[in-house]
């Protein structure tokens, strides 16, 4: 265990202004926080987040990252509070103690290779400090370390697969390769102790020399007979690791006895020609193995992968694999898995250039970062400027399974459920937001659980479209507010010429109308409701068409007088029932009288909208006087078994103005089970309150007695319908 004082000369040695104090203080804090916690091991806990701190020495990170390494497990498993940390060592600690916390709370239950990349994801989402990630990779560094310690080997396999899964990956995102490897290996002795062994000593028995020395000797020569045909080519060279050695060995069903090479090397040169040109002195130059040749510039892998792969009997009589690729398509290959995803679920980025150009943006910083680290004079400052940004534009969110599903930051639980599936997407009534019943336009978070609470009687609402941001959602209720719209425009249709074959005394026919599709200006009779419906072709024109009067020019004020006159007189009798739709339809009702079942209403046609249900006597029929084609005589339909529709009623209230009033009203109409869809102060004086109050009805029955039990409130001195 490295002591207080070794770990703060550790830091001051790259840190010259490391903030000793702190370090200190924190030592001593989580120290006494852990006490007499003790690690499977049987050491005391807090050698733990002592350890993790030491890692972090050797990527010289700044003093609040190895504040955080000593504090990283105190919230989680101690008494210790972030506010208690913020008290002790400010905002920005608290913030990345925070964090890390944070990120233990996710919880990893399904990590299968599908949801891995989506875990990784939402790591890099959720640690927008990129010290955050740095200390959790440490910390499952440390606790590989000494996972033997661990004595039940399914749960030591468990966290294997995990570690390979999600943090393996990360490290090598972020370009920590050192963490890298040694995650790698200590996850691969765990899932496959006997391969490993096996690997290790067909490595020691091929290395007859030490690679270290050889490995540059290598490079030299092969850069040295690529240059001397005129081909400038970057060359790197490393021992493969026994994992990568695994993973070739399973993916291409070789045997222990067909691991020739233990060298790889990455010839990356300027243009495609070259790569052929560098292939063809390779091949001419050295042995080709048989076999180990594989074109992916000519054909890509499916994941956008390119390069050309061969292995040679090389320098030194060493056996080798070459890869030999543009400095594009290795930056491709190296990011450009995740850089692929990123395009293809943001729709802004509509080119493969323009992925091209944000991939490489987007990842290079993060490669740098290392070399930035190791020859930066003052790393504390670059550290606080670099912040994760990657993924910052998603949010990633459970199911109650716990598979991850990543969405476009400012999604809603109906995005989610789009996002599912579209037909849980159509009947989704409400969520529940980490157990917590939730409003539709709630914006997610990262991490959030979602239950999705579906009905078979919903259907998509119009207003939905105001809060979503993915296009599958809005394509799906766009799509089912159209043909829901056309739906109803052609049965309102259907009833509007139903009731013109009645005006004129004719038995409806629907062929009838086949001879006429001239005369609406239609391809077919669907189409000639549809026009009917959207108020396209007025009432009388379509009289006029069946009691072939078409040509006959009545003046509009004939026309007009006619209708006027018929009016009254028809009233009801060929009425057009109606019943309650889904609002923004082919009906709808007038804002401005609110008309409730058995309230006599009239239908003004309103151009390819519908039509909108007005009371009688609402003051702004009056506008529509002059226009009577638009007058439509409607009724209420008596429908028993429809579902029941509710409509908005709304009341003018007067309530004594007294301590508790309004909540007793408020609660009573609660018990009732009425909802109030709105309430607005009209005037308050020092004795009474005046209210509008809008509640959802059935019909006028419902409104009566709804007003009858509001009167019955003592503090309520009077109730009102108003239709204003
Ligand atoms: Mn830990």
């Amino acid at each position: 265990m490295i002591r207080q004082y070794e770990l703060v000369e550790k830091v001051k040695a790259y840190d010259p202004n490391a903030d000793e104090d702190a370090l200190n203080r924190a030592y001593v804090y989580a120290m006494k926080a852990h006490r007499l916690q003790k690690r499977a091991s049987g050491d005391p806990y807090f050698s733990h987040p002592l350890e993790v701190a030491n890692i972090l020495t050797s990527l010289k990170l700044d003093t609040a990252s190895i504040v955080t390494a000593l504090l990283h497990d105190t919230v989680e498993d101690t008494e210790a509070t972030i506010s208690e940390i913020r008290d002790l060592f400010g905002d920005e600690i608290a913030k990345l103690v925070d964090g890390v916390t944070k990120l233990d709370k996710i919880k990893l239950q399904t990590v299968h290779t599908q949801q891995a990349e989506n875990f990784r994801k939402l790591f890099l989402a959720m640690s927008d400090d990129i010290r955050v990630l740095l200390v959790k990779l440490a910390d499952r560094l440390h606790n590989m370390r000494t996972i033997n310690f661990v004595s039940k080997e399914e749960k030591r396999k468990r966290i294997a697969i995990e570690t390979l899964e999600i943090y393996v990956p990360l490290a090598e995102r972020i370009g920590v390769h050192e963490f890298k490897n040694e995650l790698e290996e200590l996850s691969f002795i765990q899932i496959n102790g006997e391969a490993y062994e096996s690997i290790i000593r067909r490595l020691r028995f091929l290395q007859k020399e030490d690679t270290e020395i050889l490995i540059p000797e290598v490079i030299k020569e092969l850069s040295d007979t690529l240059e001397k045909d005129g081909i400038k080519a970057k060359i790197n060279g490393r021992q493969k690791t026994p994992y990568s050695i695994w993973r070739k060995m399973q993916r291409y069903n070789l045997a222990f006895e067909q691991l020739g090479d233990i060298m790889a090397f990455r010839i990356v040169v300027d243009d495609i020609g070259d790569c052929y040109k560098a292939l063809g002195i390779l091949h001419s130059t050295y042995t080709v193995l048989p076999g180990r040749f594989k074109d992916y510039i000519s054909t890509a892998k499916p994941n956008g992968y390119s390069s050309i792969h061969t292995g040679l009997i090389g320098p030194k009589k060493q056996r080798i694999e070459v890869q030999i690729r543009t400095q594009q398509m290795h930056e491709i290959n190296e990011w450009g898995v995740a850089a692929h995803w990123v395009y293809k679920h943001s729709e802004s980025a509509s080119t493969d250039q323009q992925y091209l150009k944000t991939s490489g943006k987007r990842f290079k910083w993060i490669r740098e970062l290392l070399d930035i680290l190791d020859n930066a004079d003052n790393p504390q400052e670059f550290l606080e400027h670099t912040k994760l940004e990657m993924y910052s534009d998603q949010v990633f969110c459970f199911s109650p399974k716990g598979d991850l599903t990543p969405l476009p930051q400012g999604s809603t639980p109906v995005d989610f459920a789009y996002a599912v599936h579209s037909e849980i997407g159509n009947r989704c009534i409400g969520a529940r937001i980490n157990g917590r019943l939730l409003p539709l336009r709630t914006k997610l978070r990262n991490g959030d659980q979602i239950d999705i609470i579906t009905s078979n009687n919903q259907q998509p609402s119009p207003s939905w479209e105001q809060f979503v941001v993915t296009g599958k959602a809005k394509a799906a209720i766009r799509r089912f507010v159209r043909n829901e719209q056309r739906d109803q425009f052609l049965k309102l249709g259907k009833t509007i010429i139903n009731k013109a074959f009645k005006t004129i005394d004719k038995k409806y026919v629907e062929k009838e109308l086949t001879n006429h599709l001239k005369s609406f200006n239609a391809d077919t009779v669907d189409e000639i409701f549809i026009k009917a419906g959207e108020g396209q072709i007025s009432f009388q024109h379509i009289v006029d068409v069946l009691t072939d009067k078409v040509d006959a020019k009545t003046s509009e004020e004939q026309l007009a007088a006619s209708v006027i006159d018929k009016r009254p007189s028809k009233k009801f009798r060929h009425a057009i029932p109606i019943h309650g739709l889904i609002p923004g339809m082919a009906i709808h009702y007038a804002r401005c009288c609110h008309p409730l079942p058995g309230d006599a209403i009239v239908g003004i046609v309103a151009t390819g909208r519908g039509v909108t249900i007005h009371t009688e006597d609402c003051e702004n029929l009056e506008q529509f006087k002059k226009s009577p084609e638009r007058w439509l005589d409607v009724s209420w339909e008596d429908n028993g078994q429809d579902e029941v529709v509710k409509y908005i009623a709304r009341f003018h209230i007067v309530i004594i103005n007294q301590p508790g009033a309004l909540g007793m009203l408020t609660s009573s109409i609660g018990k009732h089970e009425i909802n109030i869809s709105n309430l607005k102060f009209v005037n308050r004086t020092q004795d009474f309150f005046e209210i509008l109050l809008d509640v959802e009805v059935v019909d006028t029955d419902h409104l009566h007695s709804v007003m009858g039990f509001l009167r019955s409130i003592p503090a309520v001195q009077s109730v009102e319908r108003t239709k204003h």
